[in-house]
């Protein structure tokens, strides 16, 4: 066991969500909804990690995500790894990265935005270092914490 190896029993089948910034956990918990989730949701937070010094992680049992869903968490969790577990055994390993385009993922901060008024898909165009999102109706640009709240 290394030192990214905390003392938890691993799920049976689900997806393992590691490297996460630390305090994102909660946040992906809201996003994906996971407080009415039937199985157990295990959460570390703020804990040891070789690579990052820091960081969070969750096991979410019995469940697998969605393209949308990884795209959600991709807008806040750059660089964090999913493991897809079956049978407790990790069956796919991948890195989660920004999405290409954030259509409906993020909502405009904008009250006045034509989004908010007629409840439309949002559209918006991304840019990084640092990460920026720019609605393709009202062209306001929001970053940093702004997104971290927008997701939707
Ligand atoms: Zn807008």
């Amino acid at each position: 066991m290394n030192k990214d190896d905390i003392r938890l029993t691993p799920i049976s089948n689900g997806t393992v969500l590691d490297h996460l910034p630390v305090g994102t956990a909660l946040r992906i918990i809201e996003i994906l909804g996971l407080e009415k989730a039937e199985d157990a949701v295990t959460v570390a937070i703020n804990t040891e990690s070789k690579s990052l010094g820091r960081k969070d992680l969750m096991f979410i049992e019995g469940k697998a995500l969605t393209k949308e869903e990884i795209d959600k968490i991709g807008l806040i969790a750059e660089n964090g790894t999913m493991n897809i577990i079956e049978k407790k055994e990790v069956k796919k390993k991948e890195k989660i990265s920004l999405p290409k385009q954030a259509s409906g993922l993020i909502k405009c901060v904008n009250p006045k935005c034509i989004t908010n008024i007629e409840s439309l898909p949002t559209k918006f165009t991304l840019t990084q270092n640092p990460l920026k999102a720019k609605c393709q109706y009202c062209e306001k640009t929001i970053s940093g914490e702004e997104i971290f709240k927008a997701i939707q």
